[in-house]
């Protein structure tokens, strides 16, 4: 059988094992194809990480008024858990029954691939558009990012770089391609809140202070808060989410417990502050006059992307092809797009169906990624050749 220059494409990266923060050669074989089509590419080496700038057009000119669209992606995937669970092993790239097997499949080599060949056959095409295509990749987004797209963007803001533009290849699709984009992500805060009671034996309640019951009443008004001020029409409410209780006991039976501790997460939109957060918990606490500690650990920020020009434009691509419009949404975890967003730039994420992301068995179909293809490839053109 013989396979496109697209599939071939995603074949050779998820022949790759770039589990986070490793890059294996991925790198390699996007500069490489990058590079076959004259791009100006720059490698951004950060403590362990290793990013990927390119941009073409304008013959490599950085002029002021022209438009810049940047697809934004990542090489790392994370890990495949048990490999004796895969239908086909997690990195060797199989085709099979018209889907495209192995880790990364749609988050985000897919993705990746369909932007390399969209901006490919657009060039192709267009051999002297007006304007700028860019890439930056990423090989640590699964893991802290810390010396990922975060870096690149600091790098690129002090030298005035501007970006119009940025579509995100994360895969934001869930029935079919398109039916949902996303334009901004809730942002995560983490806490861990330690409750100080005192120990003592089981059968003398009356000299101790159990904290799992001082803790009783508190979990039910966490949970019974409204966090938000006001209502958004972009962002679902901000959550709390318990993700762990436990206490200095070690399966002792008989012994009431000295510290109780619950690890919590916040899920919260562009409208909720952290402080107003921090403030309503203290409250809560403060109430019932309890000794406590409180450590937190903001992990994301939130970042909302105004729809404008770009938005217009994916939805008559995701029209054009799908005959239906997407649905323009917030949700999930957290993405690269927000590091892009302080640009001023405007974001839209749009990839791959989610339906087998980090799971055992990951795969894309074919008739997937050549549509999520088509589609990038109208939204360049529709940017870059007729919106001027
Ligand atoms: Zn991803």
């Amino acid at each position: 059988m013989n396979f496109s220059k697209l599939e071939i494409l995603a074949q050779k990266l998820i022949k790759q094992p770039s589990v986070c923060p490793r890059n294996n050669n991925c790198h390699e074989i996007i500069v490489d194809y990058l590079q076959k089509l004259n791009f100006k590419i720059e490698l951004m080496q950060f403590d362990d990480t290793l990013n990927i700038w390119a941009y073409h057009g304008n013959n490599g000119k950085k002029q002021k008024h022209t438009t810049t669209l940047l697809f934004l992606g990542h090489t790392d995937v994370v890990d495949p858990g048990n490999i004796q669970h895969w239908n086909h092993p997690p990195f060797s790239g199989v085709i099979h029954n018209n889907a495209l097997h192995g880790r990364g499949a749609v988050d985000m080599k897919g993705a990746l691939a369909a932007m390399l060949v969209a901006s490919d056959n657009f060039i192709n095409k267009n051999p002297n558009y007006q304007g700028r295509l860019a890439f930056l990749i990423t090989a640590d987004e699964e893991g802290t990012g810390i010396n990922g797209t975060t870096r690149v963007v600091e790098s690129l803001m002090m030298r005035n770089e501007h970006i119009d533009y940025c579509i995100v290849g994360e895969p934001s699709s869930q029935h079919q391609i398109g039916d949902i984009i996303k334009n901004g992500r809730r942002g995560s805060l983490m806490g861990q809140l330690t409750i100080y009671g005192s120990q003592g034996h089981v059968a003398y309640p009356q000299f101790s202070k159990n904290p799992i019951h001082l803790v009783i009443p508190i979990l039910s008004d966490l949970l019974n808060t409204t966090w938000d001020q006001e209502k958004n029409v972009f962002f679902p409410p901000t959550t709390i989410q318990i993700t762990n209780i436990y206490t200095n006991n070690n399966n002792n039976s008989n012994i009431i417990p000295h510290t109780v501790t619950l690890d919590f997460n916040f899920r919260f939109n562009n409208k909720s502050s952290i402080e107003d957060i921090k403030k309503g918990i203290n409250k809560i606490l403060t109430y019932y006059s309890l000794t406590y500690n409180i450590d937190w650990k903001l992990s994301a920020e939130p970042y909302f992307s105004n729809p404008g020009k770009l938005t217009n434009v994916v939805v008559n691509a995701i029209k054009y092809y799908q005959k239906f419009e997407p649905c323009l949404e917030t949700t999930g975890g957290t993405s690269d797009g927000r590091f892009i967003a302080k640009m001023g730039t405007e974001v839209i994420e749009l990839g791959a169906r989610n339906h087998t992301i980090h799971k055992i068995n990951e795969y894309i179909d074919l008739a997937d990624l050549k549509l999520l293809s088509s589609i990038y490839q109208k939204i360049i053109e529709d940017l870059l050749l007729y919106q001027q």
